[in-house]
């Protein structure tokens, strides 16, 4: 183990050198053999805006080339099967929480015939997701500024997905209000997890069912030369999401569905002090 992490990811705190062009696409297709070269090309650019911009606004940890490479690009490349399994060409996919784009700008690149949403609260990383879909050119991709709260209850929103993405946004329990009530029924959800995830799976199946999906599956993604372990957490919407979900903004992350914290909304919107 100790042996694999050391080939598979240099010291994090330097700045790696980034790969040239034949080593980046030979990584690349490793996991996604067909991807052409326009695409290798597009996702290299990708690495190179997300590593300037990192400099100057926080978008992700990962600072350094080869970690945006290995962790943030090819970890996203390894949805490319389920991805292409789950969401037919045409189909619409939020990638919810994007940041700096990941999965959802690679995954845009990586399926011109899907159409992608990439949805973030955060003002200065919609900037760059605009900027990034501007500088290559991206016709299947947009970036809107909002909070999945408040979005999932407006009517040309809600139901409108085939498929939603998530990485490292919150817990399992809380990516199920928010993103069940986006897709329709059938579509799936495609989680990206850490492997220690036992105790979230079991608190998120209960969230599952009070939310019409389903958790049909937790297994871990072939190791491709990678560091980490990654579990894929699938769902499958097998019911409408009721009207009452996603709660207000902050609950579904602070009171989690499926645990003790689990508390209906009850807040009346008008009259309510603002927080401070
Ligand atoms: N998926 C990216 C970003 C992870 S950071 C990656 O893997 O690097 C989590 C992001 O989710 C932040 O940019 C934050 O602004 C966004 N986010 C968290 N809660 C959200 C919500 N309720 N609605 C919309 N975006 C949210």
């Amino acid at each position: 183990m100790e042996q694999q992490a050391t080939d598979a990811i240099t010291n994090p705190e330097s700045d790696s050198v980034p790969s040239d062009r034949e080593t980046f696409a030979a990584l690349l297709r490793s996991v996604v053999p067909d991807l052409s070269d326009e695409q290798v090309a597009q996702l290299m650019r990708y690495r190179d805006l997300l590593h300037a911009r990192n400099q100057v606004v926080n978008l992700t940890a990962v600072r350094d080339f080869d970690g945006i490479e290995r962790r943030l690009i090819l970890e996203s490349l390894r949805l490319h099967a389920h991805m292409a399994e789950l969401a037919a060409p045409g189909a619409r996919v939020m990638d919810l929480g994007s940041g700096g784009g990941i999965p959802g700008v690679i995954l845009a690149i990586a399926f011109p015939d899907r159409t992608f949403s990439l949805l973030d609260a955060t003002g200065k990383k919609v900037a760059f997701l605009r900027d990034c879909i501007d500088e290559l050119a991206l016709a299947n991709a947009g970036a809107v500024h909002g909070r999945a709260e408040e979005l999932a209850h407006q009517f040309e929103w809600r139901s409108a997905f085939d498929v939603v993405t998530a990485r490292a946004v919150t817990s399992l329990s809380a990516l199920l209000e928010l993103g069940l009530p986006f897709i329709r029924q059938k579509g799936w959800m495609l989680l990206p997890k850490g492997a220690d995830i036992d105790e979230e799976l079991r608190i998120g199946r209960k969230a599952a069912g009070k939310l019409g999906g389903t958790i049909t599956e937790a297994s871990f993604l072939p190791q491709v030369g990678s560091l980490v372990d990654t579990r894929l957490v699938l769902v499958r919407k097998d019911a409408p999401t009721p009207g009452s979900f996603p709660r207000r903004a902050g609950l579904p992350a602070r009171s989690p569905l499926g645990t003790d914290q689990d508390r209906p909304d009850k807040r009346v919107r008008r009259g309510k002090s603002k927080q401070p």
